[in-house]
Order: structure tokens, then sequence, then C-alpha cells
């Protein structure tokens, strides 16, 4: 197994212990030990996994986790120096794919890190005809071309597609995408569909995946 992993740490001997065995391990680690630095980073670089420390100076790890969430889902871990934090942290539903308590060894850290990206590998595409959803990039490729969706539109179009031929009224598919706001209106929903839709017809006229139940909401078809 291969491929680029972000260690942000800000104990330096453990980050160049982490980082020894992941390169051993066929990995390529990048190490950084500001909390600040990461979310600049991760959209330039596109890291393949991140581990992510929580407790760091600059930005703390659940912020950054939050703040890469609203633009990405490479896969992270989280790492902690107390194991009564975890509990809390899953409540939080920040978004990571898992939870490491420290001291840990590194190779259990490494076996964890082969075990997310086997797990999280399988779910980074979605085919739909012509349809390639890339939930690391918050991608969406259709025929070829980049839909060049915003988040919100990706989550929606993402929820539709994995959920085809359901119908969701607007209602759900605001909770869907803004769990934590009350108050977002009806009218948001119909106008991030009106031009996701835009975008999809633009590009391929007779793509017509997002159908409107009349007054009841959205399904999404693929045949
Ligand atoms: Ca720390």
């Amino acid at each position: 197994m291969s491929g680029n992993v972000l260690v942000v740490e800000d104990e330096q001997k453990l980050a160049s212990l982490l980082a020894d065995y992941l390169k051993v391990s066929g990995f390529e680690p990048v190490c950084l030990d500001n909390g600040s630095e990461v979310v600049p980073y991760v959209r330039e670089h596109k890291p393949d996994l991140i581990l992510l420390d929580l407790m760091l100076p600059g930005r703390n790890g659940m912020e950054v986790c939050k703040d890469i969430r609203t633009f990405s889902r490479v896969p992270i871990i989280m790492v902690t120096a107390r194991i009564e934090e975890i509990d809390r942290l899953l409540g939080l539903e920040l978004g990571a794919d898992d939870y490491i308590c420290k001291p840990f060894s590194p190779r259990e850290v490494v076996a964890r890190v082969k075990a997310v990206l086997r797990r999280t590998h399988d779910g980074q595409t979605i085919q739909a005809r012509g349809l390639i959803l890339d939930e690391y990039g918050y991608k969406a490729i259709l025929n070829g071309h980049d839909l060049e969706l915003t988040a919100v539109e990706f989550k929606l179009l993402q929820f539709l597609v994995d959920n085809p031929g359901r119908i969701y009224g607007r209602q759900q598919l605001m909770n869907k995408i803004y769990p934590d706001e009350r108050n977002v209106s009806d009218r948001t929903i119909d106008s991030h569909i009106k031009k996701l839709r835009r975008k999809i017809e633009t590009l391929d006229p007779e793509a017509k995946f997002i159908q409107s139940v009349y007054s009841v909401g959205y399904k999404f078809e693929s045949e």
C-alpha cells in the first residue's frame, strides 16, 4: 500500500518516529507541527490520509477537522492523548474516520492507516450513467468533464445518487446538507438543486438525473 500521509504532530520526536514507520511501510509522509498550516496544505497538496493530533499550537485538531470536511472527504485519523476524549469527539461528529489514543505503538498506527485507506478507498467513486463522484475532492465528473460543483451541490448530488429512485422532501434534504442549521429556508434547497441541474444539463442536456416530484421533493433517476 502507498500514498501521501500528512502527519500533524507538534511533538517532534513522535512525528519523526511515525514518519520513519510510514516510510518503511511504503508511504510518503509529510510532517506539519502547527494546526494553522494544515488547511492550506491539504487544499494545495491533497494528501491521501491525515493523521491529526488534537492538541496543536495554532489551531486545534477539532477545528481543523471540521474545516477540512467543508471541502474534502480525505480520510482523517484523529490522535488524542486522552482516552476519555474519544467518546466526546465521537459525539461531536467531526467527520473523522478513526481515532487513536496516545501512547500508541507506531506499528499500530501504520496498521490503522492501512485499514482506513482500505475501507475508504472503496467508496471513492460512485458511477451512474457517465457520472463519477470523487468524494475526497468533492468532485463530480460527467462524461469526462468536471461539473465544478460547490461543496453543498456535491453533497446534495451524492446523497441523491446514493439513494436512487427515492423521493426526498426539501426538509429531509436540508437536514442532510445542513445538519447544524435551523434557519435555512426551503427555497435554499430549490436554488441549490436548480444550479446543480443547470450544471449537469449544460454538459449533457439528456442527463435528467435529478427529477422534481410535484409538491413533494426530488429524486435521482439513473435510467
Ligand atoms: Ca500535541
